[in-house]
């Protein structure tokens, strides 16, 4: 915004001359029908309209509550319901209409009582309160004419000073405005996608509390101006920093969010049509939300689905500039959850999450998220249900309403009645019950019911999830992915930035293990920043140039890492392990370049770790026969089975209609593994799976009983797989594990399942 505004357009002219005349009439001390009429009066006068009337909606109708130029007769008389008619239409679709004749549109529902048979041409805007219609504002004529564009944008800018003035108690009885609110307060369902299991109840509280703009009129254009002016530095500013500090952690903004941010909050247009908006004589929030109004019933008629994203990172910003100009800066965890919650946000990071008060938060409802979103890692971690991809939340919930979210059939129940809370409470019962018993469970061993310890690890990829250490009891971090921060960050992250981020997460552990994985990108998980010749034309990305193929090839970038660890974890153990590992040259390929890394290190007099233990995944089939020979070189073994067992069934892992084909209990899984187990035994390697199947208590349960010691899962598997450890008789299960492999059911899961059954373990549901 430039400091020297335009002279204000005849659009604003027009309106600020009505503003100043409504601003009169509000500070009068009329009665609140006296003061509508008057209203009417300088609108119609002042658009040269023989009609000007006002729609309110009462007892879920719109009902003509003041009017200059139809039958007075008509006041409090005539009543149209959403949808009813064209006044109607404009409620329930919140648009605004402009017709030269408006007996000839289809909605055209005509009231003798109104005498409005006599008039041609009509326009009519909604007038809007939190982002509902409350009423309408119209305007007809005699001749048959279009209403011009600024006459149009008149009407728009006095609706929303009108909102002020009817939900303003001098204005409209209490009761009319109770009865309004009450016609949206049915019960109702959103449907969403599960993205956290588990159940919740609680009131609604928007991450982000919706502004309400309590002064639409400016007393003094030009201070309006200057907090625009300065609002809009701050927010520039704010991007600036995002932009320029891109790490994972911020927000969880991505880069290519925050440069349409950029491009928004640079955009001339947009602080021009502030400017405009203030000329008319709105105070700075009004106007920001006056072309926010625009654009949004623009956005309705966009089809658009790329465009219609773009418009609401507009929105956002827009949220953002108001909260900046009104002061009001705070999400809803800076100012702290007074009771049990449901969390509504647009999307959230997962250092957003984390501020909020663990014991009151009791769901997240989302507009979008998905499955692997990082925020939804952190509240797996932290116990808290999930459902995403709800639309239209904002509009179907209001602040301090009743929820009742149950993640598992995808649904949220809003207001519900008693028959839905009594349904849902017996189900909680149930549900909170096994939740307090797995609670129980975390500062207990993992050990068998027979007495052989397990040790139960996390995974893990962001700084935040860290805190899931201390949330399950888990007894360290088998896999870090260390690729999650390339992932999520606009450029290649620094040494320092990494070292950072190791740092953080070795201090948090404490003198719990943390198994860093080196950077397992390329292929799907490829960098946008890093220029890869060919890799974008690989026809089978999971088999291709990633991992420590890229890694080793790309020298320079393994050997940033290496440092980054070496020197975060100077004075304490470093584990480092190596992401798909086909041949035993590769791994020691890696090794080396550690070593050397160490050398340069210690020859410049950098502090070093107390010792590096090194370890390598499993995970590409064929590397098994030849583990003898890396055996001697290793100090411990990870087996990911995502990987594994797509390339054993040739089977990709992310494939829709191959999810459910192929299963981890199948023989060639388990026959796979037990030989793995059999030619590790009696090395010095330990031997852990740290892949998904690890996380479920059967398919734990099975690796058991293979063999398998060490397993590093999902943070909320914790709790279920302890639990199935803690029944397990282990013994028994390896006794009988032979013949289970040697004569597989053709049905494998049934197999264990009964074994299961039959010697009472755990398996939760
Ligand atoms: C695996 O492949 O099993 C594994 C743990 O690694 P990722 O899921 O990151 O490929
Ligand atoms: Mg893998």
């Amino acid at each position: 915004m430039t400091n020297a505004p335009p002279p204000p357009s005849s659009a604003a002219q027009s309106a600020r001359t009505i503003l100043t005349r409504l601003h009169e009439v509000m500070a009068s001390r009329a009665n609140a029908q006296g003061k509508l009429n008057q209203v009417v009066g300088i609108i119609g006068e002042c658009l040269d309209s023989e009609v000007c009337s006002i729609y309110l909606l009462r007892d879920g109708a719109l009902e003509l509550y003041a009017t200059r130029g139809l039958k007075q007769e008509a006041v409090h008389v005539t009543r149209l319901g959403l949808g009813e008619g064209l006044v109607g239409m404009i409620a329930d679709q919140i648009e605004t209409l402009n017709l030269d004749e408006a007996a000839a549109h289809p909605d055209f529902s005509y009231r003798p009582e109104t005498g409005e048979e006599l008039f041609h041409s009509f326009a009519g805007v909604p007038i809007i309160r939190r982002e509902r219609a409350v009423g309408v504002l119209c305007v007809q004529h005699a001749d048959p004419r279009r209403y011009a564009d600024i006459e149009i944008e008149t009407l728009q800018t006095v609706a929303m000073v009108l909102s002020e003035l009817i939900t303003n108690a001098d204005l409209v009885d209490t009761a009319a405005r109770t009865d309004a609110a009450a016609a949206d307060q049915s019960a109702q369902r959103l449907n969403g996608q599960k993205l956290v299991d588990g159940m919740g109840a609680g009131v609604a509280v928007f991450h982000q509390p919706r502004i309400t703009i309590e002064h639409t009129v400016a007393e003094d254009t030009e201070a309006e101006r200057h907090r625009v002016y300065a609002a809009f530095d701050k927010m520039r500013e704010q991007i600036d920093r995002m932009a320029s500090q891109a790490d994972f952690g911020v927000g969880g903004e991505h880069d290519e969010v925050i440069q349409t941010y950029k491009m928004f909050a640079y955009d001339e247009g947009w602080s021009r049509r502030i400017n405009e908006a203030i000329d008319s004589g709105l105070t700075a929030e009004a106007a920001i939300e006056r072309v926010q109004q625009r654009t949004r019933m623009r956005m309705r008629q966009i089809d658009d689905a790329l465009l219609r994203d773009r418009m609401h990172d507009l929105e956002d910003l827009s949220n953002r500039l108001i909260r900046i100009v009104s002061g009001q800066m705070g999400t809803a965890a800076q100012m702290g959850l007074r009771q049990d919650s449901i969390l509504i946000a647009r999307n959230l990071g997962p250092a957003e999450l984390l501020e909020y008060d663990r014991r009151r938060l009791k769901g997240v409802v989302l507009e979008e998220g998905s499955l692997t979103a990082h925020v939804i890692i952190v509240a797996r971690a932290m116990g808290v249900p999930v459902i995403g991809r709800v639309s239209d939340v904002r509009a179907s919930i209001r602040e301090g309403d009743l929820l009742l979210l149950d993640a598992a059939a995808g649904a949220l129940h809003v207001r519900p009645t008693q028959a839905v809370q009594d349904a849902f409470d017996a189900k909680l019962v149930i549900s909170q019950k096994r939740r307090a018993n797995l609670a129980s469970l975390r500062d207990l061993p993992a050990i068998t019911k027979d007495g052989v310890p397990i040790e139960l690890m996390i995974n893990a990829g962001l700084r935040e999830d860290v805190a899931a250490l201390d949330l399950t009891g888990a007894c360290g971090i088998g896999l870090f992915r260390t690729e999650f921060q390339f992932l999520v960050s606009a450029t290649l992250p620094s040494r320092d930035r990494q070292q950072r981020l190791y740092r953080d997460v070795l201090d948090a552990a404490g003198d719990r293990p943390v198994i860093f994985r080196t950077v397992d990108i390329g292929g799907d998980k490829a960098l946008p920043y890093m220029n890869v010749e060919g890799s974008a034309l690989e026809e089978n990305p999971a088999m291709g140039w990633r991992a420590l193929r890229l890694a080793l090839e790309r020298e320079g970038l393994l050997k940033v890492q290496a440092r980054a660890l070496m020197e975060a974890a100077a004075g304490r153990t470093l584990n480092v392990m190596f992401p798909m590992v086909s041949e035993p040259w590769e791994y020691e390929a890696a090794r080396n370049l550690f070593v050397g890394q160490r050398a340069w290190l210690a020859q410049h007099n950098k502090k070093l770790p107390v010792a590096i233990r090194y370890g390598a995944m499993l995970e590409v089939p064929g590397l098994l026969e030849t583990l003898d020979l890396m055996l001697p070189h290793l100090d411990f073994l990870s087996v990911g089975t995502n990987d594994l067992t797509q390339f054993l069934f040739a089977a990709d892992r992310a494939h829709p209609r191959l999810a459910e084909r192929y299963d981890w209990l199948s023989p060639i899984v388990m026959r796979y593994l037990a030989r793995v187990v059999r030619t590790v035994v009696g090395s010095k390697v330990a031997l852990g799976v740290c892949g998904e199947m690890g996380g479920r208590p059967l398919e734990a349960m099975a690796l058991l009983g293979v063999g398998i010691e060490r397993l590093s899962i999902t943070p909320a598997g914790v709790g279920p797989v302890k639990a199935m450890i803690r029944s397990l008789d282990l013994a028994a299960l390896r006794a009988d594990m032979p013949k289970i492999l040697a004569q597989p059911s053709s049905n494998p899961r049934g197999q264990y399942q009964a074994w299961a059954e039959a010697h009472r373990v755990d398996l939760g549901d």
